[in-house]
């Protein structure tokens, strides 16, 4: 189909907006939300090319989290302390203001605290956490304020096939994702921002007076001020920028009995990540060891995946328990040379938000402030 406009559209519908956001995410929608606070008379539209945003918003595992301590390990050694020290404050300071806009009933959220435990496999890992815990606590405690973040505790009481040392954090906690995506999108379309949804840009455009933003079928809609916020896709779009594609998969069971255990869980690194959510596990992750067969924007999991996560929950996470897999989805994340998003004003018309590092739904309150203030 081609599509020839009416007088009507051109002259209103489609008529120049003063801001565009590109990715109507958890992001798009939050920077859409906040510059309609800041310029409420501004003519603001948000495009997706799906009516759902389908990238990594509506599939990741609910996880409010601000990194466990093999992460935070981890990312020391390819980040400066400052970067990761303040990545995890804002990570801590996004979920705050989470709650504290949306309230913790419409966003599912729940205080369980967060646990991270280790198998034969990772035992080098628990040593050096082990030794390193004082010094991160106090990173933590002189960036946000928190005392004695991680704590050392014993597995006992969680009933895992895993080494008697886990590590606790009593400052995550878990949220319903869906909730999450419902609440943000019914706060953005009650604003009086124009929704755009299956307009799938193809191309981008700099004009005299900003962006022209069209679709295969030859509609153009022109702004001031584009916002890219389509995260893992950016570079689809801006092949220049450093951003690759990065698939998670999860898989959850059918209910079960008596779960022993309730919270959100991390192992290897922050690689591994299960929970617990209407008496079924959630777990996701293992991309680690599958690196380059993840580096796709192709939505269908792979065997590989979905049998390492199963093992890993039916030897590690409940051993003793029988159930079935009921459900096995993907979400594209978007990663890059460095852990960290890219948050900045390209030219006078053009600003990026893209490359959450998945890290997204803590980071999304504090970069949409950032981007906010830009504009
Ligand atoms: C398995 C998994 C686990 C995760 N765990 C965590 C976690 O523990 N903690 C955490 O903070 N974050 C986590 N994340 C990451 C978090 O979900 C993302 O960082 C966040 O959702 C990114 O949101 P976004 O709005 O930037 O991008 P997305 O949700 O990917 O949205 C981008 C949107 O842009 C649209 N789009 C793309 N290209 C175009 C185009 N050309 N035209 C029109 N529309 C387009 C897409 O359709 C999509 O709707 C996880 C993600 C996954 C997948």
């Amino acid at each position: 189909m081609t599509f020839y406009p009416s007088y009507w559209e051109r002259s209103i519908l489609l008529k120049t907006f003063d801001f565009i956001v590109l990715g109507a995410g958890i992001i798009g929608k939050q920077i859409a939300i906040k510059i309609k606070i800041k310029h409420p008379n501004a003519r603001i539209a948000i495009v997706d090319r799906y009516p759902l945003p389908l990238g990594a918003s509506t599939r990741n595992a609910g996880f409010a989290c601000f990194g466990s301590i093999t992460e935070i390990l981890d990312d020391m050694r390819h980040s400066s302390l400052e970067e990761v020290f303040s990545l995890a404050d804002k990570r801590r300071r996004g979920i705050q203001q989470l709650i504290n806009e949306f309230g913790t009933e419409k966003i599912g959220f729940r205080p369980t605290g967060s646990y991270e435990i280790f198998d034969k496999a990772n035992i080098n890992d628990l040593d050096e956490a082990l030794n390193q815990i004082d010094f991160i606590n106090e990173e933590l405690r002189y960036r946000t304020g928190l005392q004695g973040v991680f704590e050392i505790k014993n597995k006992l009481t969680l009933g895992m096939n895993c080494i008697d040392t886990v590590f606790f954090n009593s400052h995550e906690g878990m949220l319903n994702s869906g909730m999450l995506n419902e609440t943000i999108a019914s706060k953005a379309h009650n604003m009086d921002i124009i929704p755009f949804y299956g307009f799938d840009v193809k191309h981008i455009e700099e004009t005299a007076k900003g962006y022209e933003l069209s679709n295969d079928q030859g509609m153009k809609i022109n702004c001031n001020q584009l916002i890219v916020a389509n995260n893992a896709f950016a570079s689809q779009l801006f092949p220049e920028l450093n951003v690759v594609p990065a698939r998670g998969q999860i898989i959850i069971t059918k209910p079960i009995d008596m779960i022993p255990f309730d919270g959100i869980f991390h192992s290897d690194k922050g690689y591994i990540y299960f929970r617990t959510i209407d008496n079924r596990i959630l777990i996701g992750g293992a991309r680690n060891h599958f690196k380059q067969d993840e580096e796709t924007y192709e939505f269908k999991g792979s065997d590989e995946i979905k049998n390492y996560l199963e093992s890993y929950l039916r030897t590690i996470v409940i051993p003793n328990h029988s159930f079935e897999i009921d459900m096995h989805w993907s979400g594209i994340m978007a990663m890059g040379d460095k852990k960290l998003p890219i948050v900045e004003r390209r030219n006078d018309h053009l600003l990026l938000c893209v490359r959450m590092s998945g890290m997204g739904v803590a980071l999304g309150p504090i970069l949409s402030d950032e981007i906010t203030a830009m504009v």
